[in-house]
């Protein structure tokens, strides 16, 4: 009997000597959290992405809820966001109580169609209820159309927020111009998150950046409870008897969304390799892209189309089943999971990201879900399956993959 191969998972941590030691010392630290490791991550944040702020959360979730409350979202708002996300993107807005639109993506790259942004926003300005805000995801690690999203969201007088969890380390050009993912050039912030499938994990976490600082310290405040120490701020008079240096005020309703320092050693001793991680994964998706690009297997399948002027950080490697002659959806999507669970009887554990969010019954009964059509989604998502893709992954680990799709495509 031969021995069975390893599993092989769609996205797995990669965790050094380094890392392990960095979070060691911590430990022997005088701080667990709110110590000098939380301000060192923020840094190296900023200098990854070159946003002037950053703010280190509990998760991805946390920060768009931060997000969209310190964007002064509630009640009574609309936001647009993308229906191929994971279900934080939207259940942010939900959380604050505002309502959310899905415009409908590409369905060869998952990724909001300005059209279709264009089109949600119009419909909704037309209706009275203009988009407070827009979040458009950088899907599996390719920038989205973020120019284009921004002039759309001013004609409309909208807030940007860019899900950009999948892109830490991607880059897109306007103009001849070359800007970061999460830089937020063309957005008020942006959210990454450090879950361990990421670009860099913290185990949970996640993080906020922004250029604008009067945002940034409304974020540093709800962050906290909604708790500050700015003199400036302070209510009463600050040399009353019953005060002292103790002294702090709740100024608004926050919340306890720190990240620890524990975690932030590890994410710090991580964003060390960052650049390195994506050039990994850049390469495996390229022995992935050139496969499919000859035959036979490009006559089976198709990775998720490039657009113009992007590097791409490939959180996730999406391939696509090649629709058949007068193959309906549903044909393709139940050869899709035939697929899926042939690699998976191999060890092979791809996924699928992800399933529309408006179809999640959740989101169906939800009255503050905005009814609309997402064709593109649906296609998307009929077609879609997510191959392993991690930076420690090997040549033969890719090759492995690859000679499995091919045997189940010669069948
Ligand atoms: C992972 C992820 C999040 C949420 O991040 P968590 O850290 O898991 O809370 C949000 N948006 C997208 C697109 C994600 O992939």
């Amino acid at each position: 009997m031969t021995d069975s191969p390893p599993p092989l998972p769609y996205g797995r941590q990669h965790i050094t000597e380094d890392d392990i030691a960095a979070v060691v010392e911590c430990l022997r630290s005088p701080f667990l959290t709110q110590g000098p490791r939380v301000a060192e991550f923020e840094a190296a944040l900023c200098e990854a992405t070159g946003a002037k702020h950053s703010v280190a959360v509990s998760s991805g979730t946390a920060a768009l809820h931060l997000a969209y409350l310190a964007l002064g979202l509630g009640v009574g708002d609309v936001g647009i966001t993308s229906p191929i996300s994971f279900v934080a993107t939207s259940n942010g807005l939900l959380y604050v109580g505002a309502s959310v639109a899905f415009a409908d993506v590409d369905p060869r790259t998952g990724l909001l169609t300005s059209e279709s942004v264009d089109s949600v926003a119009s419909r909704l300005a037309r209706e009275g209820r203009p988009p407070r805000v827009i979040t458009p995801v950088d899907l599996a690690g390719q920038p989205t159309d973020h120019a284009e999203i921004q002039a759309i969201a001013r004609q409309h007088g909208s807030f940007v927020l860019d899900d950009c969890a999948h892109s830490l380390g991607a880059t897109y050009e306007v103009d001849g111009k070359t800007y970061r993912a999460a830089g937020c050039a063309h957005a008020d912030a942006a959210i990454l998150s450090f879950h361990p499938v990421k670009a860099v994990t913290t185990a949970e976490g996640g993080a906020i950046t922004t250029n604008d600082s009067s945002l940034y310290q409304r974020l540093l405040e709800l962050r906290t409870h909604g708790i500050h120490r700015d003199p400036a701020r302070i209510l009463r008079d600050p040399n009353d008897a019953i005060r002292g240096p103790w002294y702090y005020e709740q100024a608004s309703l926050g919340y306890n969304y720190r990240l620890t320092d524990l975690q932030c050693a590890l994410g710090l001793s991580q964003m060390r390799r960052l650049a390195a991680y994506v050039e990994r994964r850049q390469a495996i998706a390229r022995r992935y892209d050139s496969a499919f690009e000859s035959s036979p297997l490009s006559a089976h399948f198709a990775p998720l189309a490039k657009r113009p002027g992007r590097t791409n950080a490939h959180h996730l490697y999406v391939v696509q089943l090649r629709r058949r002659q007068g193959e309906t959806l549903r044909d393709v999507g139940l050869r899709r999971r035939k697929l899926f669970t042939a690699l998976a009887d191999q060890r092979i554990h791809c996924q699928v990201h992800y399933i529309p969010i408006p179809m999640q019954p959740y989101y169906r009964d939800h009255k503050g879900v905005i009814a609309g059509e997402h064709p593109g989604a649906e296609d998307y998502y009929a077609t879609s399956i997510s191959l392993p893709m991690f930076p420690s992954m090997t040549d033969s680990d890719a090759d492995r993959v690859l000679d499995a799709l091919s045997a189940h495509s010669a069948q």
